[in-house]
């Protein structure tokens, strides 16, 4: 059997395709030679199976601001929770990514998300007198980890960057004024650029973001990188302050934390099920790539991601899949959404499935949200496809509707 979800991402790709609103960042001249056009999807589960979609998905680009939530995590993780709050908030700041601010009363950046923020964050990591190149490898060596491949920084870009970065300097002479940084601004700049210069995929995107939906041991190499309560409350932040001044309107539209870079990136992560990223360079006005806000908001509505959604559990939705004679009978348990479908799917893909007739049976799923019933419709029709007679045992009548995408009926047995 074939996995479907290529060819569901592949069609959420299509519905974006033509829309041409927004425009690149050319605030950073590399930035503003990007091909406008480019777009692609990945999305890694916390069992570490990849999905991807759109010619683009292995193009690289500039992290940019999706890094800030990654070395947030590693400040917390090599410092604990208590010296990293106390250079920089846990507020929603509702500013601009580029804002020179401090909360009036401490005098701290209000969160790692904004670049004042993120700048402090930054400097804490190797210790305050780590040498930039220092501080920088270890940054390069976690991103490399958390991807699960060797990434390298864009020394170009960021030089480049690095020349129209009043804006930040300004940010970082604000921060040593306060005696929040210790560093030379022009160094703690340098610094948080090349951290904005990691050269990235969409799917590296895509398995990192999965890497804190997963607490922290990446799923595909199965090494634990971050701890547990490092990702809980960099999700957190992400969920309050990822999408800079549209931080309210996508946590009640959208509902999963996330954060997006100037570059296009954007990425998704859903505790304890999913990692997404995607990739379309256009931006609107609060600096948030166009078509990826479009096809977030699709997939949250049409998958049934919304964290605050009454169906968010994660379950092994298989129970068990026995042989009696020439039935292969697959039983199904709990609520049946994206992640559980997936993982449905992903075991009748690699099981080896005998004998001609296939019963699944769910009679004991509470329920099936929208996609995982037509997940779980269209595995069973391509194995119907594949040669298989397949039978539904539905005594509770959970499915509720039984027709198949190419119009077709599943069949359905009283007993087995
Ligand atoms: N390096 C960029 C800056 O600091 C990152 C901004 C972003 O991706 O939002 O201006």
């Amino acid at each position: 059997m074939k996995m479907p979800i290529p060819d569901y991402l592949q069609e959420i790709l299509d519905h974006v395709r033509d829309e041409d609103g927004g425009e690149v960042a050319d605030y950073i001249p590399e930035l503003a030679e990007a091909d406008p056009d480019r777009l692609a999807i990945a999305l890694c589960t916390a069992s570490g199976h990849v999905y991807e979609a759109g010619p683009d998905a292995d193009v690289e680009y500039t992290i940019q601001s999706i890094s800030k939530p990654f070395v947030f995590a590693l400040a917390l993780q090599e410092l604990g929770p208590e010296a990293v709050l106390d250079v920089v908030g846990l507020e929603p700041s509702g500013e601009a990514f580029n804002e020179l601010s401090l909360d009036d009363n401490d005098k701290r950046p209000v969160n790692p998300m904004i670049n004042a923020g993120a700048i402090a964050v930054n400097q804490l990591i190797n210790g305050e007198d780590s040498s930039v190149e220092d501080r920088v490898e270890k940054i390069r060596d976690l991103f490399s980890r958390l991807a699960g491949r060797e990434l390298h920084i864009d020394a170009e870009l960021s030089a480049s960057e690095l020349e129209g970065a009043d804006r930040n300097l300004s940010i970082a002479h604000m921060l040593r004024s306060y005696d929040i940084i210790k560093d030379d601004a022009h160094d703690a700049v340098l610094s948080y650029t090349h951290q904005c210069s990691t050269l990235v995929t969409t799917r590296d995107l895509s398995v990192m973001s999965a890497t804190l939906a997963n607490g922290g041991t990446q799923p595909v190499t199965g090494e634990r990188i971050l701890s547990a309560e490092a990702c809980r409350l960099t999700l957190a932040v992400m969920s309050s302050a990822g999408m800079y001044d549209g931080a309210g309107r996508w946590m009640a539209g959208v509902g999963i934390p996330a954060k997006s870079g100037v570059a296009g990136g954007l990425i998704g992560t859903l505790p304890g099920q999913l990692g997404i990223a995607t990739f379309s360079p256009r931006l609107d006005t609060q600096g948030n790539s166009v078509r990826g806000v479009k096809i977030f908001e699709y997939l949250s509505r049409d998958m049934g991601l919304h964290l605050m959604s009454s169906d968010q559990h994660s379950v092994p939705g298989v129970r068990s899949i026995t042989r009696d004679g020439d039935q292969t009978i697959i039983r199904l348990q709990g609520t049946i959404n994206f992640t559980a479908a997936e993982n449905i799917l992903h075991q009748l893909t690699t099981h080896n499935l005998g004998g001609e007739e296939l019963v699944l049976d769910v009679s004991r799923v509470t329920s099936f949200n929208r996609m995982g019933r037509r997940m779980v419709k269209e595995g069973l029709r391509l194995l119907r496809e594949g040669g298989f007679e397949c039978a539904i045992y539905d005594p509770e009548g959970v499915v509720t509707d039984l027709e198949f995408s190419d119009g077709t009926t599943a069949d359905t047995v009283d007993s087995f």
